[in-house]
């Protein structure tokens, strides 16, 4: 399988160069260069497949040319090691927790995968790699977690001061190893264009071996498709149209659904479902993209103004708006909104929801006041409520216990570098590692 730039279609790389290189010259995205079908007999087949195997044939077709089996099963065996169930809310509503990994979000699943293919690639590099990775608060943790202790490489994270939670900093500035945290003063997108800087930078590129994880790596997209199909083998109902809201800041995970959608898996609609930083509805609504700095709200890990996946979402449709919304319903939730939910679904199903599934499930809400017809919703739960604790015991007024993984984290001393968002400090930085 070969890999072309959103940017440059005539540009074809190898999945080895697109994971490494991370961002395509001129700020394009990879994209596979052809999308396998799977036919209705692996859909049949799913229900009796583990989420590992599911994983496994999902990735083979996707990349056996690329990685040897063994090796492949590997990776894939070493990323699905914690399960991803699907936990009826109310009736027709489905959560599909993503939270079981390590640090009690989805990203585990990308890092988790992308660190063991980049670790199978750097063993015929000569120099470390450097991995840069700007973060509003759950990259960061799932990225130094999925990178530490692999050797050939080290993780610089960049990440706005202040505009992460304790628990979420605390994953990422307390590993030490081959991982540092860099707190800038400014907000994710200046993080996010100051990596963005780095990687256009030619003295850095001749000293360092520079690689991005974000969601914009195709190894961290990817592994985001298995769990929609792993969502589809543990539904017991087929019989109604199926929907998948999906709580997205950047768009990778809306990008891997879709991607799904496109393999074969009989979805029927997806919801992008956003915080007040609602580009993507809006684009939806006016047929105007239009990004602009991002706003605070209580699910900050979606606190994204310019969505780096977007680009690729309009590569899979062809800029065209009319396919694209045929496909994907755009809503957004104020942080009101998104707290009365988590305390009304605590309330009348006993279930405890973080802000970003919150907004997943209002999506549904939504969306069946709108169309008033019979489906079965599917949310995407993204991270463990304990991992935004302050936010939901206000929501839902009770005291939250912490899982033990994040107690443990807690009970450690933070230590990162500061600096301004202006992008000289960090090459000096860079340039003296
Ligand atoms: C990153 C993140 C999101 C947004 O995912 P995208 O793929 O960037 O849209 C949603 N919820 C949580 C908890 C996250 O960490």
């Amino acid at each position: 399988m070969k890999f072309y730039s959103t940017s440059d279609k005539s540009l074809r790389v190898s999945l080895k160069d697109a994971v490494i290189q991370g961002l395509a010259p001129g700020n394009g995205l990879f994209m596979p260069e052809r999308i396998p079908q799977f036919p209705n007999s692996f859909f049949k087949a799913l229900e009796d497949k583990s989420f590992a195997e599911i994983a496994f044939g999902v990735s083979q077709a996707l990349l056996e040319e690329d990685v040897p089996v063994g090796e492949l099963k590997r990776v894939v065996d070493h990323t699905i090691a914690f399960d991803a169930p699907l936990v009826k809310i109310q009736n027709g509503i489905y959560a599909l927790e993503l939270f079981h990994g390590p640090t009690l979000a989805f990203k585990d699943f990308g890092a988790r995968f992308m660190s063991q293919l980049l670790g199978y690639f750097a063993k015929d590099c000569d120099k470390e790699i450097t991995i840069l990775v700007a973060t509003s608060g759950d990259t960061g943790s799932a990225v130094a977690n999925g990178f530490f202790g692999v050797e050939g490489t080290r993780v610089i994270v960049l990440y706005p001061k202040e505009r992460v939670s304790d628990i979420q900093e605390k994953q990422f500035t307390t590993l030490g190893g081959n991982i540092t945290a860099i707190e800038i003063d400014g907000s994710f997108d200046d993080c996010q264009y100051l990596v963005k800087k780095a990687f256009q930078d030619n003295d850095l590129a001749r000293t360092l071996f520079l690689t991005s994880a974000n969601s914009i790596n195709i190894a961290r997209l990817i592994p985001q498709t298995f769990y929609y199909f792993y969502a589809y083998a543990q539904l017991k109902d087929r019989s109604k149209p199926i929907v998948f809201s999906v709580p997205s800041g950047n768009f990778g995970n809306l990008t891997a659904g879709l991607l799904a959608k496109r393999m074969g898996l009989p979805a029927d609609k997806f919801i992008a479902a956003t915080n007040a930083n609602d580009i993507v509805p809006a684009y939806l609504r006016t047929h105007v993209f239009s990004p602009r700095r991002s706003v605070t709200t209580i699910s900050n890990a979606m606190d994204v103004g310019s969505p780096s996946n977007f680009a690729r979402l309009m590569d899979l449709y062809e800029n065209n708006h009319a396919r694209f919304s045929a496909d994907v319903d755009g809503y957004s939730f104020s942080d009101e909104e998104t707290a009365s939910a988590m305390h009304r679904i605590f309330n009348t199903s006993q279930y405890l929801m973080d802000p970003h599934g919150a907004i997943g499930y209002l999506g549904l809400k939504r969306y069946e006041h709108a169309y008033q017809n019979q489906f079965t919703g599917i949310f995407l739960a993204t991270a463990h409520p304990g991992k935004f604790r302050e936010t939901v015991q206000e929501s839902v007024k009770r005291d939250i216990q912490l899982p033990p993984a994040l107690e443990a984290f807690l009970a450690k001393e933070k230590s990162t570098i500061k600096m301004s968002a202006d992008f000289r400090e960090l090459k000096d930085y860079l340039n003296n590692v």
